[in-house]
């Protein structure tokens, strides 16, 4: 059985103050039922790891070199430092604003794994692609690029995401259907990389426009196993609307 995994991603909101009063609203609230995270931005990592006792804690990316002239950015054993339990990698706004790769995830992957700590991959389409119906191209080549090469024993605890491009902050989600035909692709690839045993293993999270009211829904589907959640995970009463949904 596969346990349940949401993520909040703040993506760039949220000071330390704000972090620290969010964890206050919803740490004790929390259940057994699903594992529940948040991806702070860097700045508040130390803020949500020290003071959240439930809420699991994720960095939204992170380097693959250990050290070295790299100029603004962080190393995993900088965030295991500080407890992180998980880190983002190729997010849709990664990849389209500062041109990463999935040889870049790819790399990235690979020393999280090395060091104990759980990537959450990210693949999905732009509308481009999805009009097109390049869907599951795209998302094969994604998840093949992005996770090529890793340690299949290692590669069981790893979290995918699929967010379709379109569906992010647009208010415009994924209906159900597409969703869960896009993560059995997804799982389909795993299983092609990884063998069945690892492929069922692991967690795919779907993300776009996930909210309290359509989260139960989504998780219907049998190859869906949680949500990775923008909008709806910024203010204590939305995410403990997720909470909700999935206190049973
Ligand atoms: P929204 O839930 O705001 O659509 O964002 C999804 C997302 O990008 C999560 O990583």
């Amino acid at each position: 059985m596969r346990k349940p995994i949401i993520v909040g991603n703040w993506k760039m909101n949220k000071t330390n103050a704000q972090t620290k009063e969010f964890i206050d609203a919803v740490d004790s609230k929390l259940h057994e039922h699903a594992d529940f995270g948040i991806a702070t931005p860097y700045t508040a990592l130390h803020t949500a790891t020290s003071n959240a006792k439930n809420l699991l804690v994720a960095a939204q990316n992170v380097h693959f070199e250990p050290n070295g002239a790299y100029t603004g950015e962080v190393s995993v054993e900088m965030l295991q430092e500080l407890n992180v339990q998980w880190v983002i990698l190729g997010h849709s706004e990664r990849r389209q604003y500062f041109n990463e790769t999935d040889a870049d995830i790819n790399k990235k992957a690979k020393v999280l794994l090395e060091q104990g700590i759980t990537p959450i991959v990210c693949v999905g389409e732009t509308l481009e692609e999805f009009e097109a119906n390049q869907t599951e191209d795209v998302v094969r080549r994604q998840v093949k690029e992005s996770l090529a090469d890793l340690d299949p024993q290692k590669a069981q605890t790893l979290v995918v995401a699929y967010e379709p491009v379109w569906a992010i902050g647009t208010g415009k989600s994924a209906t159900q259907e597409i969703a869960q035909n896009t993560c059995a692709i997804v799982r389909d690839e795993l299983k092609n990389l990884f063998g069945t045993e690892v492929s069922e293993a692991i967690r795919i999270q779907y993300g776009g426009s996930v909210k309290g009211n359509n989260i139960a829904e989504y998780m219907a589907g049998k190859d869906i196993d949680g949500a990775l959640v923008g909008g709806a995970s910024l203010q204590p009463e939305s995410f403990l609307e997720l909470v909700e949904a999935l206190n049973k």
